[in-house]
């Protein structure tokens, strides 16, 4: 339910762990608080739709914000009522697969997105490219970067 929103937080440059992606025990009063002693060791803040979640992790004194709707935008717009510093332009800094850094591709590099099928051949030399350096996915300002920003204008 918060996969897409994690998405978003990370185009918008948000260090971002989403918990279906990293490895915990599945008996859920651990997993519940598994994802309680992350958020404290590493000050992260808990964003959940499990009201029990909160509850407990409100208990230990992790800040948590309660998502109640389904839509990643609508999730955007609890975050800002919650008083959540959010940048809200998307910058080219986090992979949204895996919210490792990006770096620019340089000149010399092209090698790595020819091999990408999903790269758009004929921008590369014209268009700023950035590859993730954990995952190898290619990112570039695209039409979609307008996209996102026009929904994003709704919000403010
Ligand atoms: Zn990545």
């Amino acid at each position: 339910m918060l996969g897409k929103l994690s998405t978003w937080l990370r185009i918008l440059g948000h260090d971002t762990v989403f918990a279906a992606d990293i490895t915990i025990n599945k008996d859920e009063e651990d997993e519940d608080n598994a994802l309680i002693s992350l958020a404290k060791q590493e000050a992260r803040i808990l964003l959940t739709g499990d009201k029990n979640l909160v509850l407990a992790a409100r208990k230990k004194g992790v800040q948590c914000v309660q998502i109640k709707t389904d839509d990643a935008m609508e999730q955007l717009e609890e975050l800002l009522r919650h008083n959540i510093a959010l940048n809200l332009e998307p910058v080219p800094v986090r992979c949204s697969e895996c919210n490792a850094r990006i770096r620019k591709v340089e000149g010399g590099e092209e090698e790595i997105l020819r091999e990408k099928s999903y790269v758009p051949k004929s921008k590369i030399g014209a268009w700023d490219f950035w590859v993730c350096e954990r995952c190898g996915r290619i990112y570039w300002e695209g039409s979609h970067w307008e996209n996102m920003r026009e929904r994003l204008k709704e919000l403010k």
